[in-house]
């Protein structure tokens, strides 16, 4: 295992999108040596002249000069891809790590994948962590995610001073997996959130109340979530639909989440309806629709409109 740990490590981060590119910033804007590569050269190019740090022409080319390399990918088969891959052998970054590196997947993937790229990292003398985030796309900006991390305690501690440029919190959830499996069930309690308060709103509307001045009670009152404070007023009344999170990340997650409850004998009869809704809405929806379009969906379906004030015009 190489000396080098927290700040000195030399960082390779894969997958520059919304997320990934405002948490690069955070690792050189903190002082971290880092390497950046995405699929999109725009986004490294975003990222370079925003920020600073050094491109690589491949994964494998950031692999080769780093001791960790971050994935902030759409899903673990993007991440498997990237480790192994496109042939499952030499092109990925697996070939090109020493032994001793660490491999932290900071993505929304799938725990039984985690652990089992996780077994063939260990083959080859490489770590891994799972430490995916929530709080979405101004607090990567401002460094202050949430961050759940699973796997070897004396790794996360070596990483550590890393994590704490891209999260206020770090919470340390127990082996490889356990950060994967506790990100697909906050997203599924977050997204049942969202469509409750959804459904509420809409049948609130219907008898004639208004819509705003719902949410300003419910924000005062126990039915407050995630949601009623950061969505409605934000991105549905506006009608922006635009958090930045999209509606096909968060399907993906409700079904690692359902994968888990089967895995685990769990009766999850609420979560499949949640996870059926968001499915009916994706199908509807346009490609890249973002989640909060969900509630446009919901709209068309109830023939009613989130609209402001007292009046039933929209109905
Ligand atoms: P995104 O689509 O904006 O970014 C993904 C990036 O990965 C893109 O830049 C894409 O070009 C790149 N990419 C995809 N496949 C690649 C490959 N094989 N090689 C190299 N680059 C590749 O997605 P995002 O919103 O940044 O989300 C990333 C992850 O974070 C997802 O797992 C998501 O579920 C999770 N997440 C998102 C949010 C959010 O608010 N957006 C919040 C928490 C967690």
């Amino acid at each position: 295992m190489t000396a080098r740990t927290g700040l000195d490590l030399r960082v390779g981060f894969i997958g520059l999108g919304r997320m990934g590119g405002p948490m690069a910033k955070r690792l050189i804007a903190g002082g971290a040596a880092v390497t950046l590569f995405d699929q999109r050269p725009e986004a490294v190019e975003r990222v370079v002249a925003e920020a600073g740090g050094g491109r690589a022409a491949s994964p494998g080319a950031v692999a080769a000069g780093s001791d960790v390399v971050i994935t902030m990918l759409p899903d673990g088969r993007a991440v498997r891809a990237v480790v192994l891959g496109a042939d499952g052998g030499e092109s990925g970054i697996l070939a090109a790590l020493p032994a001793g590196a660490v491999l932290i997947d900071m993505s929304s993937s799938a725990p039984t994948g985690t652990q089992a790229l996780g077994r063939v990292l260990a083959e080859r003398g490489i770590a891994m962590l799972d430490a995916p985030v929530s709080g979405g796309v101004a607090r990567a900006q401002s460094g202050t995610l949430a961050v759940m991390v699973g796997g070897d305690p004396a790794v996360v501690t070596r990483c550590r001073p890393l994590l704490a440029l891209i999260g206020h919190q770090i919470f340390e959830t127990g082996p490889l997996g356990s950060g994967h499996a506790l990100k697909a069930l906050n997203n599924l309690v977050s997204a049942a959130g969202l469509v409750a308060a959804a459904e509420a709103l809409l049948i609130g509307r219907r008898f004639g109340l208004d819509p705003q001045r719902m949410i300003d009670v419910f924000n005062a009152s126990s039915a407050r979530n995630n949601s009623t404070e950061n969505k409605f007023a934000q991105h549905v009344f506006s009608r922006s639909f635009a958090s930045g999170f999209a509606l096909d990340l968060m399907v993906k997650d409700l079904g690692i989440a359902l994968d888990l409850a089967r895995d685990t004998d769990t009766p999850a009869p609420l979560s499949a309806a949640c996870r059926s809704l968001w499915a009916s809405a994706q199908g509807a929806l346009d490609a890249g629709a973002d989640h909060t379009a969900i509630v446009q969906w919901m709209e068309m379906v109830a023939g009613t409109r989130l609209g402001t004030g007292t009046t039933d015009e929209h109905r």
